[in-house]
């Protein structure tokens, strides 16, 4: 497998080298859309494998998701189109393990080649063929599909494949491992001889091997470079990662910024757009954040600079290729909104921090796709980074009520309190003692501010490897796991909601008071207008809910049951 003609993507020295998505030979609207997402710089992979599938070669990858490969082998597949009307038959056919890669990379494609009218049907099992058909009859420029439906049409002459120019394997081994290997063999023996095969896969075990063989000719052959930092060259940073969906990283990204509060933080983004609309989301929850990204001049720059040195803001928003050469000397914190593309930007980012000996935090968001990259990161830099939880309301309310009691606590040693002697004990006349205080704390606690979200943030899983591949993904996965081993959890439904003022706190406090559980043991509340929803662990539901039942939400009776549907 290992020819001589194996390309590293990403140089040697980890530094990164400058080129532009013009230099690799791209069309013109194809450029004009890449500015218009914001991207700034392609990739490595896509630096390695955009001109040699341009210029018509077969190529073999290894890439993971979030390395930027969609883009590698979409842009050259889009430039081959001709003219919008032109066209009837497919002319790239992309093949990939599962229904939402399929829905996921052909929205990538139709986001890609908008400017070329380009017709993008995903065709997956599960969805009704008719729709399928007719999108099929209109005419399509690029078909992304699971190998099981695409064989279904090739075999009914619904997909015609007569004019087909590239061939897409994505994801190769997640295919194979998956069963599909006979499936692929018959695809690909119903295509043109003279096609154009591009094949990635995180991996390159024997199989893979076997079908590159088979079915590729002369490959140019690709890998992310395995660069190694320097012993000893390591800084001294805390590492993290977070698991969690996109539609959640900008409130989880608040929660990790409220509980780490860094002094002065950099927040990578990949994009310009998503500098621009990361940093609005951070100011209006209250961050002091600037963007800075390459759509700028050097006067906005130095003006952002010169902010962030003087602590007036304390974040700075950036895409990797406006912090270069940036050298800011008090970062507390490094922040990647997504895990970068490569795992020496990784370690180029990070090493902004810990410098001096001192000790420096990199935390990670990352989607749960992305954690084949996250292990390539921690080989690469031989360090481990620990995937932790995003914390839940019941956490924060829980951190809340600490300090709460910690305030209560210096408050007692400072002995000042005499002059409140008379309204406690004027209130004690008519009240228990216990409830006077639980109402002074009350006021204490909400003078220091309530949550303003009260939302939870889904816990996320790695998806389940396949069994050949089983273990994995157990470095970046070990918390998880062990989050399992605690044991199921189980969701409550509770008879009211938002509009019954019900809030997280609200059904934490209930819960703990009423049963044996502590904060620390709910999962994710969720509070709709009519119902909310709580997660207990399942050992302890039934007893929760009679405890629930006997007593009072809000000062009411509430319905307490095990959500409907569920089976646990
Ligand atoms: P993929 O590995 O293809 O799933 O891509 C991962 C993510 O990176 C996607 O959200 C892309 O939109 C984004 N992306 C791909 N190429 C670039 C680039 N050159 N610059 C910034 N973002 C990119």
């Amino acid at each position: 497998m290992s020819g001589d003609d194996t390309k590293s993507a990403g140089p040697l020295d980890g530094r990164p080298t400058e080129v532009s998505f013009a230099d690799l030979g791209l069309r013109s609207e194809l450029l004009e859309v890449l500015g218009d997402l914001g991207y700034e710089e392609p990739t490595p992979i896509q630096r390695e494998a955009v001109p040699p599938i341009l210029a018509g070669r077969d190529l073999l990858g290894q890439a993971a998701t979030g390395t930027g490969k969609t883009a590698a082998f979409a842009l050259p597949v889009l430039q081959r189109l001709g003219p919008a009307g032109s066209r009837s038959r497919p002319t790239a056919l992309v093949l990939v393990p599962t229904r939402e890669l399929a829905v996921q990379v052909s929205e990538a494609v139709h986001r890609y080649g908008r400017s070329l009218g380009a017709r993008v049907l995903p065709i997956y099992g599960g969805q009704p063929i008719g729709r399928q058909l007719q999108a099929l009859h209109r005419g399509v420029d690029v078909v992304v599909a699971t190998p099981g439906r695409a064989l279904d049409h090739i075999r009914r002459e619904t997909l015609v494949l007569d004019d087909l120019e590239v061939v897409v394997l994505d994801e190769a081994d997640e295919m194979l491992d998956m069963g599909f290997a006979e499936e692929l063999d018959a695809i690909l023996e119903s295509t043109p001889a003279s096609r154009q095969t591009v094949l990635f896969s995180a991996t390159l075990p024997a199989r893979i091997a076997g079908i590159a063989r088979r079915h590729l000719r002369d490959p140019v052959r690709i890998q992310i470079a395995r660069t190694s930092a320097a012993p000893g060259e390591g800084p001294l940073v805390r590492q993290s990662a977070y698991l969690v969906q996109r539609a959640h990283k900008p409130a989880a990204l608040g929660r990790v910024l409220d509980l780490e509060a860094p002094t002065a933080a950099i927040v990578f983004c990949r994009t310009r757009n998503e500098v621009d609309q990361l940093t609005g989301t951070l100011n209006g929850r209250g961050y002091r954040a600037e963007a800075l990204h390459g759509g700028m001049n050097q006067e906005q720059r130095d003006r952002v600079m010169a902010r962030l040195r003087n602590g007036t803001a304390e974040l700075l928003v950036a895409t990797d290729v406006a912090a270069r050469g940036l050298d800011i000397d008090h970062l507390s914190h490094v922040v990647n909104y997504d895990v970068p593309s490569a795992a020496d930007a990784y370690v180029h980012r990070i090493g902004r921090v810990g410098r001096a000996g001192r000790q420096g935090v990199a935390i990670t968001l990352a989607e749960p796709r992305e954690h084949r990259l996250l292990k390539n990161i921690e080989q690469v830099t031989k360090q481990r980074i620990t995937v932790e939880k995003v914390p839940t309301v019941a956490d924060l309310v829980a951190r809340r009520l600490d300090l709460t009691r910690a305030d209560l606590r210096e408050a007692i040693l400072e002995d000042d309190l005499e002059r409140f002697r008379v309204v406690v004990e004027t209130l004690s006349d008519e009240f228990d003692l216990v409830q006077v205080a639980m109402a002074a704390v009350k006021l204490a606690h909400e003078a220091g501010g309530v949550p303003d979200d009260d939302q939870d943030i889904p816990d996320v899983e790695l998806r389940s490897p396949p069994p050949a591949a089983a273990g994995r993904t157990s470095g970046a996965g070990g918390k998880q796991a062990r989050r399992a081993a605690q044991g199921p959890m189980t969701r409550l439904f509770i008879g009211a909601g938002r509009k019954a003022g019900i809030r997280p706190q609200d059904l934490v406090g209930a819960i703990a008071n009423e049963s044996r559980l502590s904060g620390r043991q709910i999962g994710a509340i969720e509070i709709q207008d009519r119902f909310s929803l709580v997660e207990v662990p399942e050992d302890a539901a039934d007893e929760v809910v009679a405890a629930l039942r006997a007593s009072t939400v809000k000062g009411k009776r509430q319905t307490v049951r095990r959500e409907r549907g569920d089976t646990g």
